[in-house]
């Protein structure tokens, strides 16, 4: 079978009525066609000046993204911040994710808050397991993505030690913006618009990560080779 492609959006794409006439004019026109009084040339420009094309996938995770269930579940301080995004100072609402779900099972986000303490390992992990599949984590504040200031045997040194985490948000804790920040990324991930790293964004190297001994410090010859390896994965 021979695909004929076409490209739809001949005329300019639909704009606000400039004028009340203008208004006037296009809700008459809306009249018309919906008469059935619309015929030929002037009912396809109609149509294509307002139908939009598009997959099914692209509708799917725009519909994924936008009505975010996430699971009501705080882990330590940073669990108090998250709660304030569904005050109305905040108002995650308006990006979808108002519901908390009190079961894994009604929930596909799970916002680690706080720190992950080696006992509770286990637990998080298994709340995680219990979540239907598509479904997300977001590791909330400094303590659940890298232990934070608690450096020890107790806690455990990073989430993604146990389990997926597709966000970090750093801070601690982090305020209901950035959290709400965070949770805007992982929108555009899932609709498949994933943010580039800050490393390929401002076209870093990674200099920034040696340790300093002085303002005129140079980095070691270790440093030096895997800036040099760093800079070869990002091809630059
Ligand atoms: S990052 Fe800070 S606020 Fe969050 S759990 Fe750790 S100590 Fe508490």
């Amino acid at each position: 079978m021979e695909i004929e492609r076409q490209k739809l959006r001949v005329h300019a794409p639909l704009e606000q009525p400039k004028s009340p006439e203008e208004l006037r004019a296009r809700q008459l026109k809306a009249r018309d066609m919906l008469r059935g009084d619309l015929t030929g040339e002037d009912l396809d420009n109609y149509v294509e000046e307002r139908v939009a094309t598009t997959t099914l996938e692209k509708v799917l995770n725009s519909a994924r993204a936008h009505s975010i269930f996430p699971a009501t579940f705080g882990l330590a301080c940073c669990a108090i911040e998250m709660m304030s995004t569904v005050s109305p100072r905040y108002d995650i609402a308006r990006f979808g994710a108002e519901a908390f779900r009190a079961s894994p099972r009604q929930a596909d986000l799970l916002i680690l808050s706080g720190r992950v303490s080696i006992k509770m390992a286990p637990v998080v992990r298994r709340i995680y397991d219990q979540m239907l599949e598509p479904k997300w984590a977001i590791s909330m504040g400094a303590c659940s993505s890298s232990g934070g200031m608690f450096q020890n045997y107790a806690v455990v040194q990073g989430a993604d030690k146990f389990m997926p985490i597709d966000v970090h948000v750093p801070g601690c804790p982090p305020r209901p913006e950035a959290l709400i920040y965070g949770f805007t990324k992982l929108q555009q991930m899932i609709m498949g618009n994933a943010d580039p790293g800050w490393r390929s964004r401002y076209n870093a190297h990674g200099t920034e990560e040696w340790a300093r001994g002085g303002p005129a410090s140079k980095p070691s010859e270790e440093a030096l080779e895997a800036y040099a390896k760093a800079r070869e994965v990002l091809g630059a």
